[in-house]
């Protein structure tokens, strides 16, 4: 069942188009990621299913409503980042959190969502003295109060020291665990890796690539190096090349298995040893460098 559907979605500021025509699906307990280099328009994105803006054409759903029309229905039951400057410095971090958690109207306990966080030590501080990592893990703390059944994190471990950041997966694999759907905008492409089901890589306003990580991965070739002495490969080894110096091939390739399997068989026929051998399938960095350069 779809939380999140997105349909031909258009946003612009002025003349400016910011977000293209895009469509993509978010189903009942997946995290979806949505990736593209800056400025690509995943936050625009994010602003209109948060109702935070109204979008210049298509639709967006969330629960089969409308977030703006519906907000009061639809923010119940949807968490989502603050983003920068929502905070009054003043208030305490438990002052803040409590603030935050009244006007959620979700049933749930501060103290639990500061702990999850790693907060506990610092409720008493003013937001305002936090660092830049702990108002990231603040604004995260705030979004999963009351376990709600959607969660939209605009980039949630920017900033996190990488202990902070495993702290904050963990935390997002629990939510997910307990029932609830993602959907998350990140720079960090392991981040992707490790969390989202699904992930589609934005350019210009634009969905350029799409799916689970296997199939954005798949698009790509997979490669294979080694050195070996001077001696000719097989023809249909040497048509995979993409760059071979003295003695160093590269070779790319959608059939990683088979091929790799062709070049032992012909290496251990002819008695050579292939040095500095390495394989490996598409990668989704590969797919991404491939949207964004
Ligand atoms: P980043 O990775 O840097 O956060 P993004 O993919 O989230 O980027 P958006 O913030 O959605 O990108 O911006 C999309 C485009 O819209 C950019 O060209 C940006 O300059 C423009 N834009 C964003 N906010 C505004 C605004 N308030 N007024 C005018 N243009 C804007």
């Amino acid at each position: 069942m779809a939380v999140i559907e997105v349909t031909d979605l258009r946003c612009t500021y002025g003349d400016h188009v910011a977000v293209d025509g895009i469509d993509f699906t978010v189903r009942r307990g997946e995290i979806f990621a949505l990736l593209g280099a800056n400025g690509a328009g995943k936050t625009t994105t994010l602003e209109t299913l948060e109702g935070h803006q109204a979008p210049a054409g298509g639709s967006v759903r969330l629960f089969g409503q409308d977030p703006l029309q519906e907000r009061r229905a639809v923010r119940r039951r949807t968490g989502v980042m603050l983003q920068d400057g929502g905070f009054a410095g003043e208030l305490t971090v438990r002052e803040t959190a409590d603030l935050w958690a009244k006007l959620s109207r979700r049933d749930g306990d501060v103290k639990t969502d500061l702990d999850r966080l790693d907060l506990t030590g610092r409720a008493d501080v003013p937001v305002q003295q936090l660092s830049g990592g702990e108002t990231r893990r603040l604004e995260v703390a705030l979004a999963i109060h009351g376990q709600p059944e959607l969660l939209i994190f605009d980039e949630p471990t920017t900033g996190l020291d990488p202990e902070s950041r495993r702290r904050t997966w963990q935390v997002i694999g629990e939510l997910v665990d307990a029932g609830s759907t993602i959907l998350l905008t990140t720079h960090y492409l392991e981040e992707a890796e490790a969390l989202a089901n699904r992930v589609a890589i934005m350019r210009d306003g634009r969905i350029a690539t799409a799916g689970t990580l296997g199939e954005v991965s798949a698009q790509l070739p997979g490669r294979i190096t080694f050195r070996v002495p001077a001696v000719p490969l097989p023809p249909e080894l040497e048509a995979l090349t993409t760059d071979s110096r003295v003695g160093e091939h590269v070779l790319e390739t959608y059939a990683l298995q088979a091929d790799l399997t062709r070049l032992l068989a012909w290496a251990n026929s002819h008695g050579l040893t292939l040095d500095r051998l390495h394989a490996r399938g598409g990668s989704l960095e590969d797919a991404f460098m491939g949207v964004v350069a």
